[in-house]
Protein backbone atom coordinates (compact mmCIF):
# COMPACT_ATOMS: atom_id res chain seq x y z
CA UNK A 1 0.00 0.00 0.00
CA UNK A 2 1.07 4.05 -0.80
CA UNK A 3 0.38 6.29 1.64
CA UNK A 4 0.38 9.48 1.78
CA UNK A 5 0.11 11.84 4.36
CA UNK A 6 -0.80 16.00 3.61
CA UNK A 7 -0.39 18.71 5.77
CA UNK A 8 -2.79 21.08 5.68
CA UNK A 9 -5.07 24.07 7.11
CA UNK A 10 -7.65 22.80 4.67
CA UNK A 11 -9.06 19.36 5.12
CA UNK A 12 -11.50 19.68 3.49
CA UNK A 13 -10.48 20.33 0.12
CA UNK A 14 -9.56 16.80 -0.56
CA UNK A 15 -13.51 15.35 0.64
CA UNK A 16 -14.22 15.09 -3.14
CA UNK A 17 -11.52 14.21 -4.68
CA UNK A 18 -11.09 10.95 -3.19
CA UNK A 19 -14.39 10.02 -3.99
CA UNK A 20 -14.19 9.86 -8.01
CA UNK A 21 -11.85 7.75 -10.58
CA UNK A 22 -8.36 6.14 -10.26
CA UNK A 23 -8.42 7.48 -6.57
CA UNK A 24 -11.53 6.04 -5.60
CA UNK A 25 -10.35 2.70 -6.90
CA UNK A 26 -7.17 2.91 -5.03
CA UNK A 27 -8.39 3.87 -2.19
CA UNK A 28 -11.46 0.92 -2.23
CA UNK A 29 -9.02 -1.56 -3.39
CA UNK A 30 -6.68 -0.15 -0.31
CA UNK A 31 -3.88 0.14 -3.01
CA UNK A 32 -3.49 3.96 -1.31
CA UNK A 33 -4.57 5.62 1.77
CA UNK A 34 -4.14 9.14 2.15
CA UNK A 35 -3.79 10.77 5.54
CA UNK A 36 -5.10 13.71 5.77
CA UNK A 37 -3.22 15.73 8.76
CA UNK A 38 -5.30 19.25 9.79
CA UNK A 39 -2.47 21.44 11.04
CA UNK A 40 -4.29 23.30 13.13
CA UNK A 41 -4.85 20.07 15.48
CA UNK A 42 -1.26 19.96 16.28
CA UNK A 43 -1.29 23.93 17.04
CA UNK A 44 -0.29 25.08 20.77
CA UNK A 45 -1.97 28.26 20.32
CA UNK A 46 -4.95 28.94 21.90
CA UNK A 47 -6.93 30.47 19.33
CA UNK A 48 -6.14 27.33 16.92
CA UNK A 49 -3.26 29.96 14.97
CA UNK A 50 -0.81 28.13 12.78
CA UNK A 51 0.63 31.72 11.08
CA UNK A 52 1.73 34.63 11.88
CA UNK A 53 3.01 37.75 10.67
CA UNK A 54 6.65 37.77 9.05
CA UNK A 55 9.58 39.25 10.91
CA UNK A 56 11.10 42.11 9.35
CA UNK A 57 7.56 43.51 8.47
CA UNK A 58 5.63 43.16 5.10
CA UNK A 59 2.44 41.39 4.21
CA UNK A 60 1.20 38.26 4.05
CA UNK A 61 1.28 35.68 7.16
CA UNK A 62 3.67 33.03 6.96
CA UNK A 63 2.89 29.01 8.70
CA UNK A 64 5.00 28.63 11.68
CA UNK A 65 7.45 25.81 12.29
CA UNK A 66 5.70 23.90 15.59
CA UNK A 67 2.30 23.15 14.19
CA UNK A 68 4.73 21.92 11.62
CA UNK A 69 6.81 19.75 13.69
CA UNK A 70 4.25 18.45 15.36
CA UNK A 71 2.13 17.28 12.69
CA UNK A 72 4.94 15.59 11.25
CA UNK A 73 5.33 13.61 14.76
CA UNK A 74 2.64 12.11 13.92
CA UNK A 75 3.83 10.19 11.06
CA UNK A 76 6.06 7.28 11.39
CA UNK A 77 8.12 7.34 8.18
CA UNK A 78 9.08 8.37 4.67
CA UNK A 79 9.76 11.46 3.03
CA UNK A 80 8.42 14.57 3.64
CA UNK A 81 8.28 16.97 0.38
CA UNK A 82 7.11 20.51 0.82
CA UNK A 83 4.84 21.90 -2.08
CA UNK A 84 6.89 25.22 -3.33
CA UNK A 85 7.14 27.41 -6.21
CA UNK A 86 10.76 27.03 -5.78
CA UNK A 87 10.92 23.35 -5.49
CA UNK A 88 12.20 21.31 -8.52
CA UNK A 89 9.68 21.27 -11.22
CA UNK A 90 7.80 17.81 -11.51
CA UNK A 91 7.88 15.65 -14.15
CA UNK A 92 6.80 12.13 -15.26
CA UNK A 93 10.32 10.56 -14.05
CA UNK A 94 9.66 12.21 -10.78
CA UNK A 95 6.20 10.80 -10.56
CA UNK A 96 7.51 7.00 -11.12
CA UNK A 97 10.11 7.57 -8.66
CA UNK A 98 7.63 8.90 -5.97
CA UNK A 99 5.29 5.87 -6.94
CA UNK A 100 8.13 3.70 -6.07
CA UNK A 101 7.75 5.42 -1.88
CA UNK A 102 5.48 3.64 0.25
CA UNK A 103 4.92 6.89 2.76
CA UNK A 104 4.91 10.07 1.07
CA UNK A 105 4.21 13.29 2.97
CA UNK A 106 3.37 16.60 1.69
CA UNK A 107 3.12 19.69 3.06
CA UNK A 108 0.83 22.48 1.61
CA UNK A 109 1.79 25.70 2.04
CA UNK A 110 -0.81 29.05 2.14
CA UNK A 111 -0.17 32.38 2.71
CA UNK A 112 3.54 33.37 2.10
CA UNK A 113 4.56 29.99 2.41
CA UNK A 114 6.31 28.35 5.73
CA UNK A 115 8.25 29.62 8.43
CA UNK A 116 12.15 29.32 6.07
CA UNK A 117 13.47 26.25 9.27
CA UNK A 118 10.68 24.26 8.55
CA UNK A 119 12.24 23.69 4.84
CA UNK A 120 15.71 23.91 6.53
CA UNK A 121 15.13 21.24 8.75
CA UNK A 122 11.53 19.03 8.59
CA UNK A 123 11.42 19.10 4.86
CA UNK A 124 13.72 16.56 2.61
CA UNK A 125 12.47 18.09 -1.12
CA UNK A 126 10.72 21.44 -2.07
CA UNK A 127 8.81 20.01 -5.74
CA UNK A 128 7.30 23.09 -7.90
CA UNK A 129 4.68 21.71 -10.42
CA UNK A 130 5.50 24.63 -12.64
CA UNK A 131 6.50 28.49 -13.15
CA UNK A 132 3.87 30.39 -11.35
CA UNK A 133 2.13 30.91 -8.43
CA UNK A 134 -0.93 29.26 -6.60
CA UNK A 135 -2.49 30.19 -3.23
CA UNK A 136 -2.10 27.15 -1.77
CA UNK A 137 -0.01 23.32 -1.52
CA UNK A 138 -3.15 21.11 -2.15
CA UNK A 139 -4.15 21.27 -5.73
CA UNK A 140 -0.25 20.64 -6.18
CA UNK A 141 -0.56 17.60 -3.60
CA UNK A 142 -3.59 16.50 -5.37
CA UNK A 143 -1.73 15.90 -8.72
CA UNK A 144 0.78 14.59 -7.37
CA UNK A 145 -1.34 11.58 -5.72
CA UNK A 146 -3.72 11.59 -8.82
CA UNK A 147 -0.67 11.47 -11.07
CA UNK A 148 1.12 8.56 -9.03
CA UNK A 149 -1.62 6.51 -8.14
CA UNK A 150 -2.95 6.47 -11.78
CA UNK A 151 1.17 4.64 -12.16
CA UNK A 152 0.33 1.79 -9.27
CA UNK A 153 0.07 -1.99 -10.05
CA UNK A 154 -3.80 -2.37 -9.99
CA UNK A 155 -5.38 1.24 -10.08
CA UNK A 156 -5.86 1.37 -13.82
CA UNK A 157 -7.76 -1.18 -15.82
CA UNK A 158 -4.97 -1.91 -18.14
CA UNK A 159 -1.12 -0.79 -17.21
CA UNK A 160 -0.14 -0.66 -20.39
CA UNK A 161 -1.98 2.12 -21.60
CA UNK A 162 -0.56 4.31 -18.48
CA UNK A 163 2.90 3.05 -20.12
CA UNK A 164 1.81 4.62 -23.49
CA UNK A 165 0.65 7.89 -22.05
CA UNK A 166 2.88 11.14 -23.06
CA UNK A 167 6.58 11.22 -21.05
CA UNK A 168 6.11 7.74 -19.55
CA UNK A 169 8.75 6.56 -22.25
CA UNK A 170 10.06 10.24 -22.91
CA UNK A 171 7.73 10.88 -26.06
CA UNK A 172 3.91 11.79 -26.48
CA UNK A 173 1.20 9.58 -26.90
CA UNK A 174 -0.26 8.77 -30.13
CA UNK A 175 -3.76 10.26 -31.68
CA UNK A 176 -6.97 8.44 -30.53
CA UNK A 177 -9.94 7.84 -32.22
CA UNK A 178 -13.54 5.99 -31.40
CA UNK A 179 -16.73 5.81 -32.87
CA UNK A 180 -18.28 7.32 -35.10
CA UNK A 181 -15.89 6.19 -38.00
CA UNK A 182 -16.96 9.55 -40.04
CA UNK A 183 -17.63 12.20 -38.96
CA UNK A 184 -18.32 15.80 -40.17
CA UNK A 185 -16.20 14.39 -43.78
CA UNK A 186 -13.67 13.57 -41.54
CA UNK A 187 -12.71 9.57 -41.42
CA UNK A 188 -10.70 7.16 -38.58
CA UNK A 189 -7.25 6.49 -40.06
CA UNK A 190 -7.73 3.45 -42.29
CA UNK A 191 -4.83 1.77 -40.54
CA UNK A 192 -6.81 1.44 -37.17
CA UNK A 193 -9.81 -0.48 -39.14
CA UNK A 194 -7.62 -2.78 -40.52
CA UNK A 195 -7.22 -5.19 -37.95
CA UNK A 196 -3.95 -5.45 -38.49
CA UNK A 197 -2.21 -5.72 -35.42
CA UNK A 198 1.48 -4.93 -36.18
CA UNK A 199 0.23 -2.40 -38.33
CA UNK A 200 -1.61 -0.72 -35.99
CA UNK A 201 1.80 -0.85 -33.22
CA UNK A 202 3.79 0.94 -36.35
CA UNK A 203 1.23 3.72 -36.96
CA UNK A 204 0.59 4.43 -33.51
CA UNK A 205 4.80 4.67 -32.45
CA UNK A 206 4.86 6.72 -35.82
CA UNK A 207 2.11 8.87 -34.73
CA UNK A 208 3.65 9.07 -31.52
CA UNK A 209 7.24 10.31 -32.45
CA UNK A 210 5.78 12.89 -34.81
CA UNK A 211 3.52 14.25 -32.06
CA UNK A 212 6.68 14.71 -30.34
CA UNK A 213 8.39 16.05 -32.79
CA UNK A 214 5.80 18.78 -34.21
CA UNK A 215 4.67 19.38 -30.23
CA UNK A 216 7.71 18.70 -28.14
CA UNK A 217 10.92 18.13 -30.35
CA UNK A 218 12.99 19.00 -27.47
CA UNK A 219 11.65 15.36 -25.31
CA UNK A 220 13.76 13.65 -29.06
CA UNK A 221 16.88 15.25 -27.46
CA UNK A 222 16.59 12.87 -24.11
CA UNK A 223 15.58 9.86 -25.85
CA UNK A 224 17.45 6.82 -27.49
CA UNK A 225 15.16 6.16 -31.15
CA UNK A 226 15.76 2.48 -32.51
CA UNK A 227 16.73 1.99 -36.19
CA UNK A 228 12.63 1.83 -36.57
CA UNK A 229 12.25 4.95 -34.79
CA UNK A 230 14.04 6.94 -37.03
CA UNK A 231 12.76 5.53 -40.24
CA UNK A 232 9.14 5.71 -38.91
CA UNK A 233 9.94 9.73 -37.80
CA UNK A 234 11.78 9.96 -41.54
CA UNK A 235 8.83 8.75 -43.05
CA UNK A 236 6.01 10.79 -40.61
CA UNK A 237 8.55 13.97 -41.59
CA UNK A 238 8.25 13.35 -45.20
CA UNK A 239 4.34 12.83 -45.25
CA UNK A 240 4.24 15.89 -43.33
CA UNK A 241 5.85 17.88 -45.59
CA UNK A 242 3.74 16.25 -48.58
CA UNK A 243 0.61 17.42 -47.13
CA UNK A 244 1.94 20.69 -46.08
CA UNK A 245 2.87 20.76 -49.90
CA UNK A 246 -0.41 19.87 -50.84
N1 LIG B 1 5.86 33.43 -1.29
C1 LIG B 1 5.99 32.18 -1.97
C2 LIG B 1 7.01 32.33 -3.09
O1 LIG B 1 6.91 33.31 -3.82
O2 LIG B 1 7.85 31.43 -3.26
C3 LIG B 1 4.67 31.75 -2.57
C4 LIG B 1 3.66 31.33 -1.57
S1 LIG B 1 2.19 30.73 -2.32
C5 LIG B 1 1.18 32.15 -2.39
C6 LIG B 1 1.46 29.76 -1.06
C7 LIG B 1 1.72 28.27 -1.16
O3 LIG B 1 1.15 27.77 -2.35
C8 LIG B 1 3.15 27.84 -1.21
O4 LIG B 1 3.76 27.81 0.05
C9 LIG B 1 3.05 26.47 -1.84
O5 LIG B 1 2.74 25.48 -0.87
C10 LIG B 1 1.87 26.62 -2.77
N2 LIG B 1 2.29 26.84 -4.18
C11 LIG B 1 2.13 27.95 -4.90
N3 LIG B 1 2.61 27.82 -6.13
C12 LIG B 1 3.09 26.56 -6.23
C13 LIG B 1 3.73 25.83 -7.26
N4 LIG B 1 3.99 26.35 -8.45
N5 LIG B 1 4.10 24.55 -7.00
C14 LIG B 1 3.86 24.00 -5.79
N6 LIG B 1 3.27 24.66 -4.76
C15 LIG B 1 2.88 25.92 -4.97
Amino acid sequence: MNQFNILTIYPDFFKSFNKHGLIKKGLDKEIIHINIIDLRLHTQDKHNRVDFKTYGGGPGMVIQYQPVKDSLETIKSGKCYFLSPQGKTLNQKKLIKLSKEKNITLLCGRYEGVDQRVIDNLVDEEISIGDYVLSGGELPAAIIIESVTRLLQGVAEDIDSIHNDSFYNGILDHPHYTKPEIIDDMSVPDTLLSGNHREIVLWRRKQALGATFVKRPDLLKNVKLTKEDDKLLQEFITELKARENE
